[in-house]
């Protein structure tokens, strides 16, 4: 059997085919037209779907999982009042692609969707207690805890972007509050930081700026050194909540895992607390893939 696997993302949506082993038979992208509103989004997420199905028989496919943004109860099925969705506050989506696809469709958060992935195909097999984060636009998280998915009330545990880690200090986040994690440590954090600063010498895209750091330029050196360090201060926190073995990092900013992870192993070394400090820190695996093989996961019964 093989599975439909959606993630829903807020300028693409991808589909695929994925059977029992995590491998990618098909593939299909198109826009996402978050700006048309919920219909126009579920008919483009069904002509993804019938883009990835070409070739297939229909007979094979045991399900479809949905990798969503969030906050979405998952238990419901509902949207609840996603960011960058104009009107998909309480929509249930679930219900809504069930019909369009004539299919049961499972959904889960987008990051915890990725961390599921990368615990059954990625750098989190064979752990039974891991937390993945993924940094890009935004922050966000899944935890697996004790061999099992952490869901959390509607199933939206572990939005982790939104740890209140500099609440005096007057930088908003998404969300309306000030001081988030990922209002500080995101990609769009670090990009923002790079256009502020005075003499940088390359585009302050993240790309441009770690190519400069791995050729020595100073100023972008230190850019990534202080995002590893913010990137620390919230790991920390989650090492002290989730007790991981390890934690793994996944987004667009984890392509340049290898200037970040020294940074962020020194911060964790100097200010985890002792019995926290030989964690494990990974690049995610499957990187782009992750949140669909956890979608794919969902159908298998896997996660
Ligand atoms: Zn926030």
């Amino acid at each position: 059997m093989k599975a439909i696997a959606i993630d829903l993302g807020g300028t693409s949506i991808r589909a695929a085919v994925v059977d029992r082993e995590g491998q990618i038979l098909s593939r299909s992208k198109r826009a996402t037209p978050a700006q048309y509103g919920v219909q126009a989004v579920i008919n483009q997420i069904k002509a993804t779907v019938e883009d990835a199905l070409k070739g297939f028989d229909v007979a094979d496919i045991a399900g479809v999982g949905l990798a969503s943004p969030g906050p979405i109860d998952t238990i419901e099925g509902v949207a609840l009042g996603l960011p960058n969705f104009p009107g998909f506050d309480n929509v249930p989506i679930r219900q809504l692609l069930a019909e369009a696809l004539r299919r049961d469709v499972k959904v889960e958060n987008d990051a915890i969707a990725a961390a599921i992935g990368e615990w059954r195909f990625g750098a989190g097999r064979g752990s039974d207690n891991l937390v993945y984060i993924t940094v890009s636009t935004g922050i966000g998280g899944g935890v697996i805890a004790d061999g099992r998915v952490l869901r959390g009330r509607r199933g939206m545990a572990c939005h982790v972007g939104h740890l209140g880690l500099f609440p005096d200090r007057d930088v908003y986040c998404n969300c309306g509050n000030r001081g988030c994690w990922e209002a500080f440590a995101s990609g769009t954090a670090f990009e923002k930081r790079a256009r502020e600063r005075q003499g940088l010498g390359v585009n302050p895209d993240a790309p441009s700026v770690f190519a400069a750091a791995r050729q020595g330029n100073s100023d972008a050196i230190q850019l990534v050194a202080e995002e590893a360090h913010l990137l620390g201060l919230g790991i920390i926190s989650l090492l002290h909540l989730y007790s991981p073995d390890r934690v793994i990092l996944g987004g667009g900013l984890s392509h340049h895992f290898d200037l970040l992870k020294p940074g962020i192993i020194a911060e964790i070394k100097q200010y985890a607390m002792l019995a926290f400090r030989s964690v494990e820190l990974l690049q995610a695996e499957q990187v782009d893939n992750s949140g669909l093989l956890g979608a794919a996961a969902l159908v298998f019964g896997t996660a």
